[in-house]
C-alpha cells in the first residue's frame, strides 16, 4: 500500500452498513491503516429494519426483534461492543399452527415442519392418515435433484408430500423469508436440506441422525437471542463507537459516478463525495439504480417486493386468556385469517413487557395479499384482534398499539445463486472497489447480513491494499 490515503464510502446505515463501518474502523486502527471512511444513511437513523419503541415499560420491536444463536457473528459483534451483558435468550414453550380454527401444537421433534420423531408425528391431527402415509415415503424414495436449484416448496412436496408442506413446514418457513415458498430458492435459503438429501437420501432419516444431542434433550434452551434494551441497542452503541466525522445521516446516495479517481457519490444535500471504493448494503432495487449505467445488471427474476406490518398490542394481563402454555402461533397461507402470525411477547421475551400486563405482536401482509397493508393502522388493530378473537380471548381494545410497515427483501427465487454470481462478477469487473453486501444477496437473518458486512470490509480492505 502507497503513503496515499484511501477513502471508502459505505451505503446504507442498517445492520450491514453498520457492520462494515464498525470493523473497517477496527481494522483501521489496529493495523494503523490511511484510510478514511463515510458512513451515508438516508433517514434520520441509523438501523434500517431494526427499530425499537420504548413506551410507558414495554421495550417493543418494530422489526426483527432476535437473532439465532447458532450463527455466531451476531452475537460476536455484541461481544465486540460490550453489550454481552445485555443478551437475554427466549423462553422455550411449545408452539402452534393454526388448524381449522384451532391452535394445534407443532408435533415435538419438528424440525422446520420436519418430523424426526416418529410418534408425535403419527399422534398429530395437524395431517390426515393419508397425508402422513405420503410423508412415510420419504423413507423409501431415492434422492431426487442431484445439485440443481429447485423451489423449497417443490423439494419438500416431491420428499414428504403437499398435506406436510400446506400444515406444517409453509407455514413456518414463510414466516421467516415472506415470499411464495414454491418460487423460494433452495439453494439459496436451506442447502442444507440439498446436501443431506444426497447424504442420507430420506430426509426423516437425516434429521434423525443429525440432530444435536442439546436438540433431544427434555428441557430445551431457547434458540434465539436478544438485547434487554431492545435490538436499537446494538444499533446505538455501534453509532457511539464510531467517529461522528464518519457518519452522514439524512443524505441519500443519488448517483454514483466512475471516474479516473474512483467513484464520485452524488449526494442529497448537492456535494459530491470522492471515494476510492463503495460497501453498497442497500436493497437490490436501489443499488440496482445507482450502478445501471455501469453494469447491465439482470433483473431478480419472479417476485416483487412484499410489504409487511408489524402490529404490537398491549392489554392488561387480564385481557388476554390464553389457556395454552407457549409463545405463539402461525398461521398457513391456505386459510381464511389476515393475521400471518402471532406471538404471545410477554411469555417469550418476559423482559419486554412491565408485571401485570400482556404483548401480543401480530404480523399481516402476505405476498399475494397487500391490500391490507394499505389499511389504517386503526383498521389493521381491529382485523387483527377480530382475528385473534375467533381463537383466543382477547380484549377488543388494547391499551395502546403500534403498527409499522417494513419492505421485506425480494424473496430468493430458484436460481438465485446463479444470479449472484453473475451480478458479482459484472460488478467486480466493470466496478472495482464496488462490493454489494446486506439482505438482498447471501442471506436475510441478522447475522448473515453481519457476516456479509464482515466480508465486504476484509475485500475492500484487500482492495486498497494492493493498490
Ligand atoms: C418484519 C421483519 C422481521 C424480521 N425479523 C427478523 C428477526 O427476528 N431476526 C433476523 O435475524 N432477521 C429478521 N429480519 C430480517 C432482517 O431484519 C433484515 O434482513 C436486515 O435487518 C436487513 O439489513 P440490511 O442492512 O441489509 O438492510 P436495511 O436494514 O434495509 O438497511 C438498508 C439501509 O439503506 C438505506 N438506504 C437505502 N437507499 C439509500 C441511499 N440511496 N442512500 C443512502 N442510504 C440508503 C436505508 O434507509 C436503510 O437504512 C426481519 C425482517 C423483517 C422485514
Amino acid at each position: 500500500m502507497s503513503d496515499k490515503r484511501y477513502h471508502i464510502s459505505i451505503i446504507g446505515g442498517g445492520i450491514t452498513g453498520l457492520t462494515a463501518a464498525y470493523y473497517l474502523m477496527r481494522e483501521r486502527d489496529e493495523r494503523k491503516l490511511p484510510i478514511d471512511f463515510t458512513l451515508i444513511e438516508a433517514s434520520d437513523r441509523l438501523g434500517g429494519k431494526i427499530q425499537t419503541w420504548k413506551h410507558d415499560g414495554f421495550v417493543i420491536e418494530l422489526g426483527p426483534d432476535s437473532f439465532l444463536e447458532r450463527k455466531a457473528s451476531a452475537a460476536q459483534l455484541v461481544q465486540d461492543v460490550g453489550l454481552q451483558d445485555d443478551l437475554v435468550r427466549n423462553n422455550t414453550g411449545q408452539a402452534y399452527i393454526l388448524h381449522k380454527n384451532r391452535l394445534m401444537p407443532i408435533p415435538e421433534g419438528a424440525v422446520m415442519g420436519i418430523p424426526t420423531r416418529l410418534m408425535p408425528f403419527v399422534t398429530t391431527s395437524l395431517i390426515s392418515p393419508l397425508g402422513k402415509l405420503r410423508a412415510a415415503a420419504d423413507l423409501v424414495m431415492p434422492a431426487g435433484n442431484h445439485g440443481e436449484d429447485e423451489s423449497v416448496g417443490h423439494f419438500f412436496r416431491r420428499r414428504l408430500g403437499d398435506e406436510v408442506i400446506d400444515h406444517l413446514i409453509e407455514p413456518l418457513l414463510s414466516g421467516v423469508y415472506g415470499g411464495n415458498i414454491d418460487q423460494m430458492s433452495l439453494l439459496s435459503t436451506f442447502p442444507e436440506f440439498a446436501r443431506l438429501e444426497q447424504k442420507y437420501r430420506s430426509l426423516i432419516l437425516a434429521m434423525k441422525s443429525t440432530r444435536p444431542e442439546s436438540d433431544r434433550q427434555e428441557k430445551k434452551k431457547g434458540m434465539f437471542q436478544t438485547l434487554k434494551g431492545g435490538l436499537q441497542s446494538l444499533v446505538e452503541r455501534v453509532e457511539s463507537l464510531l467517529p461522528a466525522s464518519s457518519l452522514l445521516k439524512k443524505t441519500m446516495v443519488e448517483r454514483i459516478d466512475k471516474n479516473a479517481a474512483g467513484y464520485g457519490l452524488h449526494l442529497s444535500n448537492g456535494q459530491v463525495l470522492q471515494t476510492n471504493a463503495i460497501i453498497l448494503t442497500v436493497p437490490h432495487a436501489d443499488a440496482q439504480k445507482m450502478l445501471q449505467p455501469y453494469v447491465d445488471i439482470p433483473p431478480l427474476a419472479g417476485t416483487t417486493p412484499t410489504t409487511v406490518a408489524t402490529v404490537a398490542m398491549a392489554y392488561p394481563a387480564e385481557q388476554v386468556k390464553l389457556h395454552l402454555e407457549g409463545t405463539g402461533f402461525v398461521v398457513p397461507r391456505k386459510s381464511d385469517y389476515t393475521i400471518t402470525a402471532c406471538t404471545w411477547t410477554h411469555r417469550k421475551w418476559p423482559h419486554t413487557t412491565p408485571k401485570g400486563k400482556a404483548l401480543l405482536r401480530c404480523f399481516v401482509g402476505r405476498e399475494n395479499d397487500q391490500a391490507i397493508i394499505e389499511q389504517s393502522d386503526e383498521e389493521i388493530v381491529r382485523v387483527a384482534v377480530k382475528d385473534l378473537q375467533r381463537i383466543m380471548q382477547v380484549g377488543d381494545t388494547p391499551e395502546f398499539y403500534i403498527v409499522n410497515r417494513i419492505q421485506r427483501s425480494i424473496p430468493y427465487v430458484v436460481g438465485h445463486q446463479q444470479w449472484l454470481r453473475t451480478v458479482t462478477e459484472k460488478v467486480e469487473t466493470q466496478l472495482p472497489g464496488v462490493l454489494l453486501a446486506g439482505a438482498s444477496y447471501a442471506g436475510v437473518g441478522l447475522p448473515d447480513c453481519i457476516d456479509q458486512g464482515k466480508k465486504a470490509v476484509r475485500d475492500v480492505l484487500r482492495f486498497v491494499t494492493n493498490k
